[in-house]
């Protein structure tokens, strides 16, 4: 058994209690030949399930794990190659774009690795741009990397590349103004105003609205904004459409005063109705014992249609305490390729943790980059079929997503089938490729070229597993489930999943059968982020859950990427009281230090420390009740436990080597993500402590099983 590689080392959960490694956990690579997967596609960008690709759907169905992709496409990348080509190399039968994984024949002649027909290299292809030389196809940029950008010629237009246009729909009814929103708000855009990406032709346009709509004449020549109102909501009209988006550059000033003089206009308000909520039917309220999901009113998610069609996108900023059916509002954001973002309670002087959330995510969205009209298509090699798409998009045709806007914080996946056998084949490739209007009007196509091998045993599947983005794909398909059935179904296909491969491994893979729980190396923690999984806001029994707060985990599941849902999934754990300069990472001349991780159980917990939970939207920085003063002092500020305030969400900048320490190793946890993690102090007799403890996933509660009961329940079914 010497042989056998380290991801399918026999793992037996129930006597190993400490799986859980001492940093994050990184994606396998796929077994390949060297040369192949020096050029293979970022795992952070592209990557798949089964990093091993089963030859057969027979053998795929008899391994019981999900085949598929899991994306990030726009994400920002630190290098990325662009190539302007007149001529886009191509197949000429399945248009695949030319990439490391094809096979020149010769100088003249490539093969696809897609559907293997033999295309004819291009003239112009022979020249090398970047080494200036001739003859040499196989060292052009498009065959020496997996991530490529191409400038498009005027083909992959349907019109001339649309200025960048922004619109901001503002709630200006009572409720909305309490929470004083709209000051941060107008504060942000007005610090962000010129960094919006765009160029000289950029637009931008401003509606509010209470039981009225209001626009707003900002015409150049103006002395100041002009509101226009319309009350009769029922036949909305653009009372003058030329003025209301205006050119940002040449209106400037009228839009900066529009911005100063907003947030005072609607101080006083007593308007309470919303135009916005259209009164649609109530949810059921329940169905099944639980809650339901499913969006109620399709009028959002008709107009997310009509909004794709037009290539508008609708990002929704939701910072209501009460509840609004983000189920049914939501689906303008998800039909037309928008993002949904969630401030419950959000108030501008209860809620200050929100408030600074949201201004350090809205710098976030104003400054990021973004694509417009676009459209992402996913090609497989010939024998692999996509048949389900998780994300914001509205599918256009079986393999395209229309995308109105792409932005770098979007994730995609998808559930494929193996349709032929894949026989005689040694790999596979997958190609992502999206095209999109850049902020500076130029037609751009982004390409990510994946390249997996094939196999033909159950073993060399399983050693090739990816529990994370396994992991990924089955909470995309819960979301799912929940909506189509039920949420028992979603919790039942999910422990079923865990059940089955268990059991398969166990089964067919295993050669020397052994009492125990058993999981290959590269499972060991696949039942831990399913009990996780089950233990997430979104799939949840037991505790009281708020319908829109359920909603909006669901999204985040559907929409982010992998390494972010992941850390909502299965929160990372560290002790922070006792960090040292021992193994920290220095960057930008500043030491992070790297605490190890550790299993979520209050076992780990020690009243003598504090603990740093990092639940990717939230942390929480938990003191324990005799908490070393020296922690106290030097990084809070404090002189004991009992004076910590309560509502502490800011680490004080202390000038102790312990409180630069501390805020460095936040800072870092925060910069890894493009929005803003709020932080939270809490203490044993905290308000939010429930919310941390609920975290501490392994342990039993009331209504749902421990790790060990988990474990215990899985065996059992394994074994009958
Ligand atoms: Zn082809």
């Amino acid at each position: 058994q010497s042989s056998t590689p380290e991801a399918l080392r026999v793992v037996n959960l129930l006597q190993e209690r400490n799986l859980l490694p001492p940093t994050a956990v990184t994606a396998p690579t796929p077994c390949l030949p060297q040369d192949l997967q020096r050029i293979n596609c970022n795992p952070e960008v592209f990557r798949s399930t089964l990093t091993s690709i089963p030859q057969s759907q027979s053998l795929l169905n008899k391994a019981k794990m999900p085949l598929g992709l899991l994306l990030h496409p726009f994400k920002d990348l630190s290098q990325l190659p662009v190539v302007t080509s007149s001529t886009i190399v191509r197949c000429r039968s399945c248009r695949t774009y030319i990439n490391p994984f094809v096979s020149f024949l010769d100088q003249r002649r490539w093969k696809c690795n897609l559907c293997y027909r033999v295309n004819d290299v291009p003239e112009e292809f022979m020249y090398n741009p970047v080494s200036r030389s001739y003859g040499e196809p196989h060292k052009r940029p498009e065959v020496l990397n997996a991530t490529i950008e191409f400038i498009a010629p005027s083909e992959y237009m349907l019109r001339p590349p649309q200025p960048a246009v922004y619109l901001f729909v503002l709630d200006v009814s009572h409720n909305a103004v309490e929470t004083g929103y709209l000051t941060v708000f107008c504060q942000s855009l007005l610090e962000n105003i010129n960094a919006l990406p765009g160029d000289s032709r950029t637009k931008v346009g401003f509606i509010t609205f209470d039981s009225t709509i209001h626009f707003y004449n900002l015409q150049e020549g103006l002395s100041q904004p002009q509101m226009l109102i319309v009350s009769d909501i029922e036949d909305i009209f653009l009372p003058t459409p030329d003025s209301l988006l205006v050119n940002l550059n040449e209106c400037k000033e009228l839009v900066q005063d529009l911005l100063k003089s907003l947030p005072n206009l609607f101080v006083k308000t007593m308007e309470t109705q919303s135009a916005l909520v259209q009164r649609g039917p109530q949810p059921e309220g329940f169905s099944q014992g639980h809650p339901t999901f499913i969006a109620c009113n399709d009028f959002y998610k008709k107009l997310a249609l009509d909004c794709s069609g037009q290539q508008v996108a609708v990002d929704l900023f939701l910072l209501s305490s009460q509840y609004c059916d983000l189920a049914s509002l939501g689906c303008i954001s998800r039909y037309s390729a928008g993002s949904v973002y969630h401030y419950p309670s959000y108030h501008h002087q209860h809620n200050p943790a929100q408030v600074e959330r949201f201004q350090k995510d809205l710098k976030r969205y104003l400054n990021r980059k973004i694509g417009f009209e676009a459209v992402m298509r996913i090609r497989c090699t010939k024998g692999l079929s996509i048949h389900t798409f998780h994300g914001n998009f509205f599918v256009r045709s079986t393999d395209l997503l229309s995308l109105p806007n792409v932005n770098p914080d979007a994730g995609f996946a998808v559930q494929m089938s193996i349709e032929e056998n894949l026989d005689d084949m040694q790999v596979v490739s997958f190609q992502a490729a999206l095209l999109y209007t850049s902020s500076k009007g130029e037609r751009r196509i982004r390409v990510h070229t994946l390249c997996l091998p094939v196999v033909s045993s159950l073993s060399d599947i399983f050693a090739g597993a990816d529990v994370q983005a396994i992991t990924g794909l089955l909470a995309s398909m819960a979301v799912d489930r929940s909506v189509t059935a039920s949420l028992s179904d979603a919790r039942d296909a999910m422990t079923n999943a865990v059940i089955d491969s268990l059991s398969s491994y166990r089964q067919s893979v295993l050669t020397i059968q052994q009492p125990g729980l058993l999981a290959p190396a590269c499972l060991r923690l696949f039942p831990l982020y399913i009990l996780a999984l089950l233990k997430q806001r979104a799939f949840r029994t037991g505790t009281s859950t708020r319908l829109d707060d359920r909603v909006f985990a669901m999204y985040q599941l559907k929409y982010q990427p992998l390494a972010y849902s992941m850390l909502m999934i299965h929160p990372a754990l560290y002790r922070v009281d006792d960090l040292t300069d021992e193994g920290a990472l220095n960057i930008n001349e500043r030491t992070i230090p790297q605490p190890r991780l550790l299993q979520l159980s209050v076992e780990k917990l020690n009243r003598d420390g504090a603990f740093l939970m990092d639940a990717g939207t939230v942390m929480y920085l938990w003191i324990g009740r005799n908490c070393h003063p020296n922690f106290l002092t030097q990084v809070l500020g404090v002189p004991n436990s009992s004076s910590v305030p309560e509502n502490l969400y800011l680490l004080p900048e202390l000038d102790t080597a312990e409180s630069q320490r501390t805020r460095a190793f936040v800072g870092w946890l925060r910069d890894q993500r493009p929005f803003f993690p709020s932080l939270h102090v809490i203490k044993d007799e905290s308000q939010l402590k429930p919310h941390f403890m609920q975290n501490m996933i392994e342990d039993r509660t009331e209504s749902a099983l421990s790790y060990y009961e988990f474990l215990l329940h899985l065996q059992q079914q394994i074994s009958k």
